[in-house]
């Protein structure tokens, strides 16, 4: 997808069935869903696909073992119904992206006997809830079982431990790829392009004014229906619309750190299931490192969000309670935070809607805000949103959404065997293969090609090489270098201080590949940091 294409074709279309803002997991995902009706689609992203609360996830696929307990505690229907539809989402997913995500087992340490049966019997109704698409069953292990399979765990006091199944994956790499596929079907899309005002014709809205932020150049989209995706911004824009409309959001904040791959087994989670303030935590292998998280803080509204000190103690007092060896300050290579969007439908009264976890509202003059969810159940957001958008605009699509079947960039033919062929055929070292069958899947190829016979690492001891800036830049619309390291590649995710040290190389290739002169590349590099902390 060229980027510079798509702004010439937003700038000359005259009239689009949809235009969503927002190029997160719920807008992509909604550009997704009306493409593969065959509508016609616009998406604009003010900063980059996935650059909000989408890439900043636990990046678990999951039901909501938590919602599972108030559903019982309350037995409440809605909330069962909430979980079994997040539990189809997670099989789909793991179907529509087999490179991106995988099941993962987590393991919860019990302590005492006494909590056997509750969590027992709890995660024994996630899996029927799941029927068919259950992972695998959850089950009891002794305290001997559990510390082999998660060895760094406390054994002082450990009875044993439950196992579960939920799914994991790449986040910010699948909203890339969501976006990329929406692209592919048909949607026209463009990241660095922020709506700064709405058009209305008679009082009904008819499309935004948007700012391409690379050239500074404005211009108009036309739309039959807008769709307000932006995540914690949704009242932003719903302001623009109506500047006495009432707010349906509050931000809270959730930290994640990452420490080195040691602190986890590499293919088994921790649940600490009862925090200091009555949440859940998890420890959990990702990506060759170790995530943990979250925090639940009120916190502003804004566009790099960081993680306070306070909430990183507050992560690592809790694994320090769970290990047997001491962790630090020093341990972390990294953190991050994203804003959770608490979201209340304006209609109160419609209690329906507030029984899912997701919003969606129309204003008087057809604004269309889809807000809440999680990333699990993405596809059914934009499902139900593009039905109410069809309804509202009298679109008249081709088909019916096509988005369970429909795999996105890189899970076409994918086979998870495919590693050693491509290793094989282009000289790789084993990491480096690795690493490029999960991120791009099947087409881990067209980034080999672009090696001229020789993988150039970036930096030392991590897989991501020369070629994989040059083919994110030509096809997957990365612009900045924030864009490279932390969504097209994790290293920005994952190690604070190899993604500064590959800054240099990543801002030299990007100015070669788009022409920056010297003062951009600067710029560039000082956003980088800035959206690092440093
Ligand atoms: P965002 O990803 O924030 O996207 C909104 C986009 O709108 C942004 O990219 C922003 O730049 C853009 N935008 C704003 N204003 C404009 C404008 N004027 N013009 C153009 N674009 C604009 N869910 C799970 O299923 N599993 C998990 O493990 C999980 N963990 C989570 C952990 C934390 C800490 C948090 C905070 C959430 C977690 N979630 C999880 C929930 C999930 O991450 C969110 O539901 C999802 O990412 C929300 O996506 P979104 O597209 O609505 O918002």
């Amino acid at each position: 997808m060229n980027r510079e294409d798509h702004i010439q074709q937003l700038k000359s279309h005259p009239n689009f069935d949809i235009l969503v803002i927002g190029g997160g997991a719920t807008g992509a995902g909604v550009a997704f869903d009306a493409a593969s009706r065959g509508l016609s689609v616009a998406l604009v992203e003010k900063n980059d696909f996935s650059s909000g609360t989408s890439s900043r996830s636990t990046k678990l696929i999951h039901g909501g073992v938590r919602y599972l307990e108030q559903a019982v505690k309350k037995l409440d229907r809605s909330q069962f119904n909430l979980v079994r539809d997040a539990l189809k989402e997670r099989s789909v997913l793991i179907q529509i992206a087999p490179h991106l995500a995988k099941p993962l087992p987590i393991l919860t340490p019990i302590y005492s006997v006494l909590e056997v049966p509750y969590y027992l019997t709890g995660l024994k109704i996630y899996d029927r809830l799941a029927g068919k698409s259950n992972l695998k069953d959850s089950r009891y292990v002794s305290a001997k079982v559990a510390k082999e399979r998660f060895p760094m765990l406390k054994e002082e006091g450990l009875r044993g431990a439950v196992i579960y199944y939920d799914g994991q994956f790449d986040d910010a790499r699948m909203n890339v790829s969501v976006a990329l596929t929406a692209a592919e079907q048909g949607a026209v899309i463009a990241n660095h392009t922020e709506v700064t005002a709405l058009l209305k014709t008679n009082g009904r809205l008819s499309g935004a004014t948007v700012k391409d932020s690379l050239t500074g150049e404005s211009f108009d989209i036309n739309a039959s229906v807008v769709i307000n995706a932006t995540g914690p911004f949704t009242d932003g824009i719903r302001h623009m619309d109506d500047p006495d409309a009432p707010g349906m959001l509050t931000a809270s904040s959730g930290v994640h750190v990452v420490l080195d791959a040691k602190f986890s087994p590499p293919e088994t989670g921790l649940l600490i299931p009862q925090t200091e303030d009555g949440r859940v935590l998890f420890i959990l292998p990702w990506l060759g490192y170790t995530l943990v998280g979250t925090t639940d803080h009120p916190a502003p509204i804004e566009d790099n969000p960081q993680a306070t000190e306070d909430e990183i103690q507050y992560i690592l007092r809790h694994v320090d309670q769970y290990f047997d060896s001491p962790i630090t300050r020093e341990d972390v290579l990294a953190s991050w935070s994203g804003l959770r969007p608490l979201v209340s439908d304006p209609r109160a009264a419609d209690t329906a809607r507030l029984s899912r976890d997701h919003v969606i509202n129309i204003s008087d003059s057809g604004l269309l805000t889809i807000a809440g969810g999680k990333w699990t159940t993405f596809r059914k957001m934009a499902l139900d949103t593009v039905d109410e958008a069809i309804k509202l605009g009298s679109l008249t699509p081709e088909r019916e959404s096509q988005t369970e079947h429909i795999r996105v960039v890189g899970g076409e033919n994918f086979e998870s065997t495919s590693v050693e062929a491509l290793r094989q055929n282009r000289d790789l070292e084993d990491d480096i293969a690795a690493y490029l069958h999960r991120a791009y899947g099947s087409r881990a190829e067209r980034v080999t090609a672009l090696m001229n016979g020789q993988a150039k690492r970036l930096v030392d001891g991590h897989p991501y090489t020369e070629a994989e800036v040059r083919y994110v830049v030509r096809n997957e619309a990365a612009r900045s270098i924030t864009d490279v390291l932390s969504r097209r590649m994790r290293l920005g995710f994952l190690d604070e201080q190899a993604a500064t040290t590959a800054m240099t190389s990543v801002g030299q290739l990007m100015q070669e590949e788009l022409g920056w002169d010297d003062t951009r590349l600067m710029e560039e590099k000082t956003a980088f940091k800035a959206s690092m902390g440093v």
